[in-house]
C-alpha cells in the first residue's frame, strides 16, 4: 500500500476513536505536491483537498475536476482579492473570508455564474498584526454583512491559531463564537493538533504533511 494511504487511514482512524460529536471532514493539504505524488488518494475516492495558491490550484486541479465532479477543492490561503475571481472558478469551499471587499467580489461572482459556494470566515484569533483573518470584535458584524446584505454561504469560522502553545485555548474560543453565532462547522487544526481540534468540535480539519510528507 502507499505510504500516503497509510497515513491518510491512520489519521481516519485516529479520528474515528476520537468518537466525535459530529461527521469530521479531512482536507489533504496537497499545496506544493504533484499530482502524481497525490493520485493513490484520489483513486482510493477521498474527496476534499486543500490548496494555499490559486495559480496552483487551477493547474494541478483543472483536468481532473471536470472528470471527478464529486471533488471537492478548498482555498486555505491567503487570498488577494485580485484573484478572488480566479478562485471562484476552481474552488467549492474558501476557508479565508476575512474583508468586505472579497465578499462583494464572491457575491458578484455568484449571482453572474449563478452558482453558490460554501465559505468559512477566518478569524484572527490571536491578534496577530502579521496574520490575516477578521479581528475577534468585528466578527459579528462582519458575519452579518456576509449572510445579509452579500446572501453568502458562510458555514463556520476558520483559525490559523498562534504558534505559542495554547492552540486548545483558541480552539475553545472559537468554538464558542462558532456557537453563539449559529453556525455549524468549524475549520481548524492542521497535523499536529487535528485531535485537540476535533476535541472542541472543529468538522474540518486542514492536514497536509502528516499525509504527504514534508513539503520541500
Ligand atoms: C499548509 C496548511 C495546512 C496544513 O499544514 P500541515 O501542518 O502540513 O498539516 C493547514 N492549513 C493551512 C491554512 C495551511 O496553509
Amino acid at each position: 500500500m502507499s505510504n500516503i494511504i497509510e497515513n491518510f487511514n491512520k489519521i481516519n482512524s485516529n479520528i474515528k476513536n476520537l468518537n466525535p460529536k459530529k461527521p469530521v471532514n479531512i482536507v489533504a493539504v496537497s499545496k506544493t505536491f504533484s499530482l502524481d505524488h497525490i493520485k493513490p488518494l484520489i483513486d482510493m475516492g477521498h474527496l476534499h483537498y486543500g490548496e494555499n495558491k490559486v495559480q496552483e490550484a487551477n493547474a494541478k486541479w483543472r483536468d481532473i475536476k471536470n472528470v471527478k465532479t464529486n471533488l471537492k477543492l478548498h482555498m486555505v490561503g491567503k487570498l488577494q482579492s485580485n484573484k478572488a475571481k480566479n478562485a471562484f472558478e476552481i474552488f467549492d469551499f474558501i476557508h479565508s473570508l476575512d474583508n468586505q471587499k472579497l465578499a462583494d467580489i464572491f457575491s458578484k461572482c455568484e449571482a453572474i455564474n449563478n452558482r453558490k459556494i460554501k465559505y468559512f470566515i477566518q478569524v484572527n484569533v490571536g491578534n496577530e498584526i502579521q496574520k490575516s483573518g477578521v479581528p475577534i470584535k468585528e466578527v459579528d458584524t462582519f458575519y452579518s454583512y456576509c449572510i445579509k446584505e452579500k446572501n453568502l454561504n458562510v458555514i463556520g469560522l476558520m483559525i490559523i491559531p498562534p504558534n505559542d502553545d495554547n492552540a486548545k485555548k483558541y480552539f475553545k474560543f472559537i468554538d464558542e463564537m462558532n456557537s453563539s453565532l449559529g453556525l455549524n462547522e468549524i475549520s481548524m487544526g492542521m497535523s499536529s493538533d487535528y485531535l485537540d481540534a476535533i476535541h472542541h468540535n472543529a468538522t474540518y480539519v486542514r492536514i497536509g504533511s502528516s499525509i504527504f510528507g514534508e513539503r520541500s
